[in-house]
């Protein structure tokens, strides 16, 4: 995204509605007059800015993206369309559709971990670390999620490095492990956090018991989380049902 500068009037109407604070202002010209800019490090491109119309002059105006910045308007823009998922956003719907997909089965737990937030967003530098981290576990990264598709080796989660300092306002990482090795898992998960220069929410997801408990729950608490149970799903929609093996 970019700001005429012939255009901008200085009115910073616009700045409130940038999701992590990119846009601010400068003297124009080295005079006093002021011009807003917008950083292009920090810009995620997902285009509020823009949607917003809010600019009275109309000096905010979209650029066609190259890659490997394009990559941000993938996963920051909700109406640009993954070209290899053709899922718009940052996910897949695998999990909320497990009843029809069936792909996380008992004895099995479905974990996502959603680096970044409006007002922070992240780096792919931070998505790969978490990724290499989990990967030592012995987890299966979801083949159809966008991250996954950016991985140059799925048996490690290496980003390929030409996209690490790309930043997005969220990117999900999605794998499915064995319930035997969740707690595992979620140790690494912590111990990685540290490491970050981000935020991420964290989410289980595994079938019912028939007296609808959730074997994930008492796991997530040993290792010292604080989950908040409650489902996202299709009840009655999906046809047809997956079956157990
Ligand atoms: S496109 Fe999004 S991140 Fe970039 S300046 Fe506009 S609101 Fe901020
Ligand atoms: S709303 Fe338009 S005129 Fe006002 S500061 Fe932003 S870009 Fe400039």
């Amino acid at each position: 995204m970019q700001i005429d500068k012939e255009k901008c009037t200085g009115c910073e109407a616009c700045h409130p509605y940038c999701t992590v604070g990119a846009i601010h202002s400068v003297k124009k010209d080295g005079g006093e007059d002021l011009v807003s800019v917008i950083d292009q490090d920090e810009c995620v491109e997902c285009g509020v800015c823009h949607r917003a119309n809010i600019c009275p002059t109309d000096a905010i105006y979209p650029v066609e993206l190259k890659w490997p910045r394009s990559l941000r308007g993938v996963f920051s823009d909700p109406l640009t369309v993954h070209k290899d998922t053709g899922i718009a956003g940052r996910g897949t719907e695998e999990m909320k559709t497990n009843d029809v997909t069936g792909r996380i089965r008992r004895g099995h737990a479905g974990v996502a971990i959603e680096l970044g937030r409006p007002g922070i967003g992240t780096r792919f530098r931070d998505v790969d670390i978490m990724a290499q981290a989990v990967a030592k576990v012995g987890v299966v990264f979801e083949p159809k999620n966008p991250v996954t598709f950016l991985m140059v080796d799925k048996s490690t989660g290496k980003i390929r490095e030409d996209i690490l300092n790309e930043k997005a306002l969220s990117a999900i990482i999605e794998c499915g492990i064995e319930m035997d090795k969740l707690e595992n898992l979620l140790s690494v998960i912590k111990a990685t956090a540290p490491k970050l220069n981000t935020v991420f929410s964290l989410d289980l997801i595994c079938k019912m018991g028939e007296k609808g408990e959730m074997e994930t729950l008492p796991i997530a608490q040993k290792v010292g989380f604080t989950p908040r149970p409650n489902t996202k799903n299709n009840i009655g929609f999906g046809r047809p049902l997956a079956k157990e093996e």
